[in-house]
């Protein structure tokens, strides 16, 4: 059995804790021998952020350059509305994403992966200015200006008021933007199939695929988040399951990791921690990927 990415040519990680402070993280990564990870860079239940030390700052990048953590993301905190229709909460979460940037910028990490928000009852199109304006201002800022951070803008399940459960609305966004290189895509596949793309076949992923180029451009896709889905093809929910396990399957991820168009981006799981078969569940997810690989 393989268990190194690395000499299977591809980029698989894990989303890892950061508990103990941020390097700590690297030392989880590390320990299954990924060499692509995601971490939040703080505290995400709250809108107060810990400075990063200096110490911290430098342990952690050089252990990712020691174990060999070639790709970093950082996700940002689920209290970011970026498309409220409410002001207070959206100059907050512009300047939380100004904060997620500068501190993704310190830690040498190359992309901040965000959901995009909801409208909350203001409607679709009006939620997506609102998004757009919120980062065309943040694209002004010199935190933004002076650092190569990219946005990635994940995909939703959609239910209740969410943005970005239909690509066309990601398409819409990043249309916007005028197709700036400073952002990117990240599809989450268990978002993907309960927001009613089939991910579970591979003519089902074929068509998928075909979809998103249509609709946003596969040059945009800079990240897949590889999680099983609890719920049904279109069921809204939002439940991530171990790979294989839920209602995706393997035949879906054999698919989805040897595709021509996905087989180069990095993998990051995000399926639950709990133990399973009396291992480390991530380790259990992780040699399914890898076993999967062609
Ligand atoms: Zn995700
Ligand atoms: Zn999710």
């Amino acid at each position: 059995m393989v268990n190194n990415p690395t000499e299977l040519d591809m980029l698989l990680g894990a989303h890892v804790s950061i508990a103990g402070g941020v390097d700590n993280a690297v030392d989880r990564a590390a320990d299954f021998e990924m060499n692509a990870m995601q971490i939040f860079s703080h505290n995400v239940r709250s809108w107060s952020t810990r400075e990063l030390t200096g110490e911290e700052i430098d342990k952690f990048q050089e252990k990712r350059k020691e174990f060999g953590i070639e790709y970093a993301v950082a996700h940002t905190s689920y209290l970011l509305n970026l498309a409220s229709p409410k002001d207070d909460l959206w100059k907050k979460s512009k300047k939380g994403l100004v904060e997620e940037i500068r501190r993704a910028d310190l830690l040498g990490i190359q992309a901040v992966n965000t959901h995009i928000g909801a409208h909350t009852g203001s409607g679709m199109e009006s939620g997506i200015n609102r998004l757009v304006a919120a980062l065309k201002e943040i694209e002004s800022t010199d935190v933004f200006q002076n650092s190569e951070v990219n946005i990635l803008l994940e995909n939703t399940a959609g239910g209740g008021t969410k943005l970005g459960s239909d690509f066309s609305e990601l398409g819409d966004v990043l249309d916007a933007l005028n197709y700036s290189n400073r952002y990117g895509v990240c599809i989450d596949t268990c978002h993907g199939f309960a927001a009613g793309y089939d991910f579970a076949t591979e003519t089902g992923l074929e068509e998928t695929l075909e979809e998103f180029d249509h609709e946003v451009g596969l040059d945009e896709l800079k990240l897949i988040h590889l999680n099983d889905s609890v719920g049904d093809l279109g069921s809204r929910k939002d439940r991530h399951a171990h790979i294989g396990r839920g209602k995706i399957g393997d035949e879906g991820f054999v698919a989805v990791v040897n595709n021509p168009n996905l087989r180069e981006l990095p993998f990051i799981l995000e399926t639950p921690k709990e133990k399973l078969d009396g291992k480390e569940a991530d380790r259990v997810n992780l040699d399914k990927v890898m076993n999967m690989r062609e």
